[in-house]
């Protein structure tokens, strides 16, 4: 009977590999269609400076979304892993990067304003030899400042081929590119390293906020990845924020920037048009 059971479970567990792997299949193949066709869609989730009197929207951040006419609305989750491991990341991104660029530029005609955006780089983006060019060709291409498309860069890039990827960074700004290290205290980056490493902004990760409220010793971590950044003089922006409990305690802790349901979801353009943009108008 055991037996059973067992044999199940494993009939159970091979057919959802092999559906998950005939899926990913199936995205691998569909990307190209995917740019052909516009079926990627740019979101954008608000940056606050929270230590201002009143928070003060300063930047977004660009978050690609698949909206795949036969599986529906696929999260990054779902294919940037995917894309990352066949190297069409680099396409994937691009485009993204383009995409955010030219919104950039139709905002700026529209309300007079230029909200600068951060993209993620993978770290196969980060050894593309063309990197600078396409950077370059995008922000030419609509006026841009370099500053005005700051990039995302996960720590866990980090710890491959460091020399190489500070050698990089360190081109990306001295043409005014801004760095964000991106999901910091996630990956393996050493302290040491971090004083060698030519960043603009920290960008802790998600799952240091979440218990904040709850857990001291969370918290004392939070604080002290504020003294880090402190320490290497750079701007630190916490990423998960969802209450005015974490917010009050990112504000006494220190932290410079947020982003998080608290202020809002990432949304379409047209919509962060509305809600986000129309309101510093306003104000
Ligand atoms: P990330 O760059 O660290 O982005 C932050 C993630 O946290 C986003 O997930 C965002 O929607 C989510 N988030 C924001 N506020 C909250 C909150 O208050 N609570 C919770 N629970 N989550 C929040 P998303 O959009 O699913 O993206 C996941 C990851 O996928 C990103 O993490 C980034 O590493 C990657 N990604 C997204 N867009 C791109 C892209 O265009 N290119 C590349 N290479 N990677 C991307
Ligand atoms: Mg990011
Ligand atoms: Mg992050
Ligand atoms: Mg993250």
């Amino acid at each position: 009977k055991m037996r059973g059971t067992f044999k199940t479970q494993a009939a159970i567990f091979d057919a959802e590999m092999e559906k998950r792997e005939n899926r990913d299949q199936r995205l691998l193949n569909d990307l190209n269609r995917a740019l052909e066709k516009g079926e990627l869609e740019v979101y954008y989730q608000p940056k606050y400076d929270i230590q201002a009197e009143h928070p003060r929207l300063s930047s977004a951040e660009a978050l690609v979304r698949w909206r795949h006419p036969e599986l529906g609305l696929l999260s990054p989750a779902d294919f940037v892993p995917l894309f990352e491991q066949s190297g069409q990341i680099t396409e994937l991104d691009n485009y993204v990067w383009k995409e955010a660029a030219r919104q950039i530029a139709t905002w700026r005609s529209r309300h007079g304003v230029v909200m600068p955006v951060s993209v993620n780089l993978s770290r196969v983006d980060v050894f593309d030899p063309n990197l600078m060019e396409i950077l370059d060709g995008i922000i030419a291409r609509h006026e841009l400042h370099a500053g005005d498309i700051k990039l995302e860069v996960t720590e866990s890039a980090y710890t491959e081929n460091a020399e190489q990827l500070i050698q990089v960074i360190e081109e990306l700004r001295a043409k005014g590119y801004e760095i964000e290290m991106d999901d910091f205290g996630s990956g393996y980056s050493s302290l040491n390293m971090l004083s060698s490493m030519p960043i603009d902004v920290l960008k802790m990760d998600i799952a240091f906020i979440r218990n904040i409220e709850r857990n001291e010793k969370d918290f004392r971590l939070v604080e002290l990845i504020v003294d880090i950044a402190r320490s290497l003089k750079v701007p630190v922006i916490a990423e998960g924020v969802e209450t005015a409990g974490q917010l009050n305690l990112l504000r006494n802790a220190g932290c410079n920037l947020v982003q998080g349901y608290y202020f809002s979801a990432p949304l379409p353009a047209a919509e962060f048009e509305r809600k986000i943009l129309s309101e510093v108008e306003k104000a």
